[in-house]
C-alpha cells in the first residue's frame, strides 16, 4: 500500500533520511506537499522492549522527561478554566500520573480520565481520587461524544501512527467550546549546534515543527489560543479551543517543505561533524580522571561519548544521573548514583552531560561538591570542536 501524508493525504513522500540505529527500519520522509515529517512504515502496535537508553534510533522506554511538563499544563489550565468548578478531564497517555495529581489536587471538582497503555506505569494512577484509569491506546478506547471540557495530551501524539484521527476524535469528545492542552517534541531542536543524539527515534512516527502542529490541529477541528512560544526549541505546547467545522481541504504550503529539507540536511551534517569531535571530548575527560572525574548525566549524550567519542567510562570515579539511577542499575559497566553520592565521593571535576538541564545541574552540583571544578556538555563540545576545526 503506498503511503499517503497523515496531513494533506499526498503521496509524494520521498525518503530524506535514515536515522541510524532504527530497530524497526524506519526512514524519514517529507510531504512534498505540506512539508509534514514523518517516519515510515508507521508501524503501530510495535513491540514493547525494556528500559533502555541508547544515543540511536532505539532509544527505549525511560520516559521521565513528561514529568517536567507538569507545570506547564497545569499553569495554561488554570489560564482557560475555573478550576473551582466541577469539570470533566480527559488525560492521554498518563504515565505515571503525575499531571492527574497535580490537577486532581488543584481543582477540588474535577473529574478525569485516565489513559495509559503501559501497565507498568499506569498502576499509578489507578488510586487516585475521582480519576478513573484506561489500560489501552487512545486510538483503541471508545469515548462518548461531548464527554469533555478539556483535553491534555503531553508527548503523546508523535507516538500515534494516525495523529490527525486521533484530534479529529479529541474534537469529538470534547464540548462545544473544549479545549485541547498539547504538548509535543519540537523538531526545531535539531538544529541545535551541539546535537549528537540521533533525534529520529522509532517511538516518534510523526515529527512536528510549530508551523505543521498548527496546521494539523486547526484542521483537525480547533482553532488556536496558545501558539507554541517561539523560544522554546524543545517543546510545541498548544492550547487549542474545538471550534464548528473541520477544514475540507489543506493548503500546498512549499515553504515548510523547504525548511523541512533544509533543517534535516544541516542536522544530518552538524550531528556528523559533533560525533567525530567527541573523540576530543573523551580526551579532555581522560586526561582531568587523575583528579577525581565524576559525569552528571548518563543518557544520549553520555552514550555518545562512550559509543562515538570511545570514552572508556571506568575513568570515571562516579556516574550520577538522579532520574536514571531509579530506572537503571548501570550504564556501560559503570553503576549509576544518585546526585547525593558527590559530598562523599568529593570529585576535582564534575562534567555535566546534559543539554535541556545543565543549569539546574550545575547548581546541584555547586551545593554538593563545593571544590569541584564544573565543566559543561556545551563547552567541552565547543573545544573538541575547535581542536578538531585547527
Ligand atoms: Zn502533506
Amino acid at each position: 500500500m503506498t503511503a499517503i501524508c497523515e496531513h494533506c493525504g499526498d503521496d509524494a513522500l520521498p525518503s530524506v533520511y535514515t536515522p541510524e540505529g532504527s530497530s524497526r527500519g524506519l526512514t524519514v520522509h517529507v510531504c512534498g506537499r505540506c512539508g509534514l515529517v514523518q517516519s515510515l512504515p508507521r508501524t503501530d502496535r510495535a513491540q514493547r522492549r525494556a528500559a533502555a537508553v541508547s544515543s540511536a534510533a532505539d532509544w527505549g522506554n525511560v520516559r521521565y522527561g513528561k514529568g517536567f511538563r507538569t507545570a506547564t499544563a497545569l499553569d495554561a489550565v488554570r489560564r482557560h478554566v475555573d478550576t473551582t468548578r466541577t469539570f470533566a478531564l480527559l488525560d492521554v497517555g498518563s504515565n505515571r500520573g503525575r499531571f492527574v495529581q497535580a490537577l486532581i489536587e488543584a481543582a477540588p471538582q474535577a473529574h478525569v480520565v485516565a489513559i495509559e497503555p503501559d501497565e507498568r506505569v499506569a498502576d499509578s494512577c489507578a488510586d487516585i481520587d475521582r480519576t478513573e484509569l484506561t489500560v489501552a491506546r487512545i486510538e483503541d478506547v471508545a469515548l462518548e461524544t461531548g464527554r469533555f471540557d478539556l483535553i491534555h495530551s503531553c508527548h503523546t501524539i508523535e507516538h500515534l501512527a494516525h495523529p490527525a484521527r486521533t484530534l479529529r476524535d479529541h474534537a469529538r469528545t470534547l464540548k462545544d467550546g473544549g479545549l485541547l492542552v498539547l504538548d509535543a517534541p519540537n523538531i526545531a531542536l535539531i538544529g541545535s549546534d551541539d546535537i549528537v543524539e540521533e533525534w529520529f527515534i522509532d517511538k516518534h512516527l510523526t515529527h512536528f515543527s510549530a508551523r505543521t502542529l498548527l496546521r494539523m490541529v486547526e484542521a483537525c477541528g480547533f482553532e488556536i489560543v496558545e501558539a507554541p512560544d517561539p523560544a522554546d526549541r524543545e517543546n510545541l505546547f498548544i492550547v487549542a479551543r474545538k471550534r464548528a467545522a473541520m477544514a475540507a481541504q489543506i493548503a500546498v504550503d512549499a515553504g515548510e517543505v523547504d525548511r523541512a529539507y533544509e533543517l534535516i540536511s544541516s542536522y544530518a551534517a552538524m550531528r556528523a561533524h559533533n560525533l567525530a569531535a567527541l573523540a576530543g571530548v573523551a580526551g579532555e575527560l581522560t586526561a582531568l580522571a587523575p583528579r577525581g572525574l565524576a559525569v552528571w548525566g548518563a543518557g544520549r549524550i553520555f552514550d555518545s561519548l562512550v559509543v562515538h567519542g570511545g570514552f572508556d567510562p571506568k575513568r570515571a570515579k562516579l556516574v550520577v544521573d538522579a532520574h536514571l539511577a531509579g530506572h537503571l542499575g548501570e550504564r556501560h559497566g559503570c553503576a549509576l548514583s544518585g546526585p547525593e553520592a558527590l559530598s562523599e565521593a568529593r570529585p576535582g571535576v564534575i562534567a555535566i552531560m546534559s543539554r535541556g538541564f545543565a543549569r539546574e545541574i550545575e547548581a546541584e552540583a555547586r551545593r554538593l561538591a563545593p571544590d569541584a571544578e564544573i565543566l559543561l556538555y556545551a563547552d567541552l563540545l565547543g573545544r573538541a570542536r575547535l581542536r578538531l576545526a585547527a
